[in-house]
């Protein structure tokens, strides 16, 4: 044990939630507040995770990464739910938050916030709110000290002032997980913690030095690998080095998530393409995916993809149907993945992302995207897809792809969700895209993309909450109640 200090670790209220166990309601998070009254939105979208004496029963998967190397590391260390800080801060010493978009900045955030206008996203809202509570500002003013890191913690860099109007002591930028233990000893110790970490190419861990979750994760997320071979210009992940984890890591991140009959709720697998399990390349490698897939669907009757690619979808369809043949059965009768389609265009997608073919030439794009979507529904996939509106460079004629490739794809069930540019990975330097620079056409295609939605969303509602339980039931009227809403107001503004 190094001291005894006591480190807290919690993110805001938003990213505590299991979201009634169904992850992609998360995505309601980024929606703006007032879109409907804020305590039916909070209960749709994000319920407050169960606690044990303000112990959540899960927490997000980075914060239980810290948590994990901070407990190897010998530190006192408690992952405290935001609503329940106050039985604890005042004793803490360190306080870290991880957070996912905390200014409301990030592709979705920014999307539905620039074209509903009505107000902060309730990520940003949450997160704001946690830094203002009495107990944080109280625990502040004895000497708490504030570390945040998370995917979003570069937002925090564009405003300083943010920091000194928050008592946030240091924002780490990057991979964490071999850093953070530097940090804290600097906290504890007194000494001068940077106003802004950025972890350096050669503090980024290797898979061995990646440590491993020891308590359960919001719906049994399990991360496989991390990096991605495709080379997208405006992603960050390019950043990182490719790494998958082997079984036995994988292994032993799930049994943190089983319960006393060696049993998870769920099992997500969390990669940013989960059939390049194993792979080197975009070629999907069969043995180790199936491999996974049996060891997952060994713990649990529930198993989801985080993300996939559709080349790789439309590289191996037998290997799709051996996924099926393991993952479907009398318990579980599709399963998600998000899948980035970002643009109808092969010119476009030339430009900034021609890695996304791969092992398929990007000219043939729109094709692919069609065989790779009839593939997944085939297998019981149902996709949440990502468009990019707004491309450095982006013209009239590529939005026509774009559009042209989304009523193809009228027939498949999916959701198309169209998110506008966001400067990152090597296009920082590139303008954000802004609701006043949206043209006629591209407004098009976010009125047939919505279209979609709501159509594939009721298709999808009875499936997406088992009809059997009354939980279930008076969710899936609550959805419906925000559906209609959004209809009404895409109605009221003449867009449907
Ligand atoms: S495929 Fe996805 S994760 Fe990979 S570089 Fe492109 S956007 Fe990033």
């Amino acid at each position: 044990m190094i001291d005894m200090s006591l480190i807290l670790l919690t993110s805001d209220e938003t990213l505590m939630s299991n979201h009634h166990g169904k992850e992609f309601l998360g995505f309601g998070t980024s929606v703006p507040h007032n879109v409907i009254p804020d305590p039916i939105f909070k209960l749709i979208f994000f319920n407050r995770i169960p606690t044990k004496k303000g112990i959540p029963i899960q927490a997000p998967y980075g914060l239980r990464k810290i948590e994990a190397k901070l407990l190897d590391d010998g530190f006192n260390v408690l992952t405290v739910a935001p609503f329940r800080l106050k039985n604890y801060i005042h004793d803490a010493d360190v306080l870290c938050i991880s957070e996912m978009d905390p200014f409301g900045w990030g592709p979705s955030s920014s999307t539905f916030s620039k074209v509903l206008k009505t107000g902060k996203p309730f990520v940003a809202l949450y997160f704001q709110k946690l830094l203002e509570s009495k107990e944080v500002r109280k625990a502040k003013k004895r000497g708490l000290k504030i570390i945040v890191g998370g995917p979003g913690a570069w937002q925090l860099k564009h405003k300083p002032e943010f920091l000194s109007d928050h008592g946030i002591d240091c924002v780490v930028v990057g991979e964490g997980d071999i850093v953070v233990s530097k940090i804290i000893k600097m906290a504890i110790n007194g000494g001068k913690i940077p106003q802004f970490y950025d972890v350096q190419p050669e503090e980024v861990p290797s898979v061995d030095e990646i440590p491993e979750i020891k308590n359960p994760s919001i719906n049994g997320l399990i991360e496989v690998g991390r990096g991605c071979v495709r080379r997208c210009k405006f992603c960050e992940v390019t950043k990182r080095p490719l790494r998958w984890y082997p079984l036995d890591k994988i292994e032993r991140e799930i049994k943190a998530n089983t319960t006393k009959n060696d049993r998870a709720e769920s099992i997500i697998l969390h990669a940013e393409d989960v059939l390049l399990y194993g792979s080197k390349n975009t070629i999907p490698n069969r043995e180790k995916v199936t491999d996974l897939m049996r060891l997952a669907k060994r713990y649990t009757d529930s198993v989801t993809w985080s993300h996939a690619s559709i080349a790789a979808i439309a590289a191996d369809p037998k290997l799709m149907e051996e996924c099926s043949d393991i993952i479907i059965d009398d318990n579980q009768k599709w399963w998600g993945a998000e899948i980035g389609l970002e643009s109808g265009s092969p010119r476009i997608m030339k430009k900034t992302m021609a890695g996304k073919a791969h092992p398929f030439n990007i000219d043939d794009w729109p094709e692919i995207v069609k065989d790779g979507m009839g593939i997944a529904n085939d297998n019981k996939l149902i996709p949440a897809c990502t468009l990019i509106v707004g491309l450095p460079g982006e013209t009239d004629d590529d939005v026509i792809k774009t559009i042209e490739m989304v009523e193809d794809l009228r027939d498949y069930s999916c959701i198309i969700v169209p998110l506008f540019f966001v400067p990152l990975g090597q296009l920082t330097k590139e303008n954000w895209f802004e609701s006043e620079m949206i043209t006629d056409i591209q407004k098009e295609l976010l009125i047939i993309c919505l279209k979609h939605g709501i159509k594939w969303s009721r298709e999808f509602l009875d499936n997406y909450f088992d009809q059997k339980n009354l939980s279930n039931k008076i969710m899936s009227v609550f959805i419906k109640f925000f559906i209609n809403a959004i209809e009404r107001k895409a109605s009221k503004e003449g867009l449907i």
